[in-house]
Order: C-alpha cells, then structure tokens, then sequence
C-alpha cells in the first residue's frame, strides 16, 4: 500500500442493493461501509461499523482491492458506490474516487460533517447529516460548515437529518437556517437499531410510520415547504438486516 494506494478500513461492501434513504433513495448502489467512528451516537444503527467489539471483522483493504471488490459486485457496470459508515470521511478515499471516476463510477458519501476533507470536492454527492440531541452529541457546527467549505460547491450537497422527537425537529428547523442554499431530508429514526449487531433485533415498524406522521403533519402544520420526508425504504423492508 502506498500513497497512491492507500489502505482503508472496511467493515463491510455489499451490492447492489437499492439506496434506502435521503437523496438518493431507489439508486441502486454499491456499499462501500468503513470501520470506526469518532462519534457514539445513541441510537446508531451500524454499531457493527462503530463498535471495537467488532474490530476483528474490519480489514485493512489497500485501495485497489477496495476498488477490485466494487467491480466484482457490479458486474464492471458503473453505477452510484456509497461511502459509508462508521463516519466514512475518516478513511483516505481520494485515491478511490479518482479511479472510480476515471472508469465512470460515481461516489456519494453520508457524514456527520465532524471530520474536513480536501477530497469532499471530488465526491458527486455529499450528504452532510449532523447528529440531533436525541444522539446525545453535540454538533461542531463550525466543523459542518468546514466540509461545506471543502466541498466547494462541486458535488450535490444535501442535508439529513434525523429526527426522534419535538427537539430534534428544533434542531433540524435550525439546520436548515443555517444552510439555507441545501435542500433537506428528514428521517424518522429507528428506536429499535440493531444493538451489539444483533440483525435479527425486531424493528418496531408501526412506531416508525407513527413517527413519520407525525413528522409530516409537523412540516404541514408548520409550512416547511422546502423539507422533504422520507423513511428508510430498507428497514421497511428488511428491517435491520445487514448486506441489503
Ligand atoms: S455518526 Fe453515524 S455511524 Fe457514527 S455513531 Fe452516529 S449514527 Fe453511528
């Protein structure tokens, strides 16, 4: 592994699969999901990506497999790779999008917005998700607009935001203050992840689509015209299943 070639920390690829969420929901998509996270969200639900219980299942992939492993998966046919996580922008994925793009690829990556990368303008959608106060993190607000500033307007830029309650959804109408310029998705989130790994942890599917009513009778009532609502197309499927 060399610069050109640098290793990054994989925990899982998969694909294609459909994208479940925000931006790119439907997209069929090939996962690219790294281990190790400088966030503790509460409810993660990719505690197998956060946790170092799970150390022993990340690999250290030079570049070039990572890149061998997305044309295996797709058959050599272009298509969206999503850079996820843990938070993805820890791991050194210049290289990647360089080699990707130069074979038609194209490359989205999901981030909490904590950690600045030069690289975020090469990506074709940046989707920036700062965590609610129902993660119990606080957002370096400062952070978020440094990947902003990053970026230099070059990919579609998005925001996610994940909404569990009344102060979530302060949070999120304050987020949306602040980056007036960037379309915005909300999420109903999941009260019932995948703990300690555990896929077979039963989703609580009706307490979701509660969430989600409420959240767009919220937008409706408070004209928030500009917001859009979306659930997690996977979890409705699969529920917490993982490599789908
Ligand atoms: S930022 Fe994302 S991956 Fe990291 S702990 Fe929070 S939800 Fe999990």
């Amino acid at each position: 592994m060399t610069d050109t070639d640098p290793a990054i920390r994989v925990s899982e690829i998969f694909g294609p699969t459909i994208q479940g969420e925000g931006v790119l929901i439907g997209l069929p998509t090939v996962f690219v999901r790294t281990g190790g996270c400088d966030y503790r969200c509460s409810w993660c639900d990719s505690s197998h990506a956060v946790d170092n219980q799970f150390r022993h299942e990340w690999e250290m992939m030079s570049t070039g497999a990572v890149w061998q492993n997305v044309v295996a998966l797709s058959g050599g046919r272009p298509l969206m790779v999503s850079l996820s996580g843990g938070n993805p922008a820890i791991q050194p994925f210049g290289a990647l999008l360089k080699r990707g793009h130069d074979e038609g690829y194209r490359f989205a990556l999901e981030t909490q917005g904590s950690v600045i990368r030069g690289w975020f303008a090469d990506l074709d959608v940046l989707i920036l998700s700062p965590k609610p106060p129902s993660s119990q993190m606080t957002t370096d607000w400062a952070a978020v607009e440094a990947c902003l500033q990053a970026a230099q307007d070059k990919p579609q830029i998005v925001l996610k935001l994940i909404v569990f309650d009344e102060s979530d959804y302060a949070y999120a109408k304050d987020a949306a203050a602040r980056f007036p310029r960037l379309p915005i998705y909300l999420q109903p989130g999941n009260h019932t992840p995948p703990r300690s790994g555990n896929e077979n942890a039963p989703v609580d599917l009706d307490g979701i689509i509660k969430r989600m009513e409420w959240l767009i009778d919220s937008v409706a009532r408070d004209r928030w015209f500009e917001a859009r609502v979306l659930p997690q197309l996977h979890v409705m499927l699969w529920g917490n299943r993982r490599g789908v």
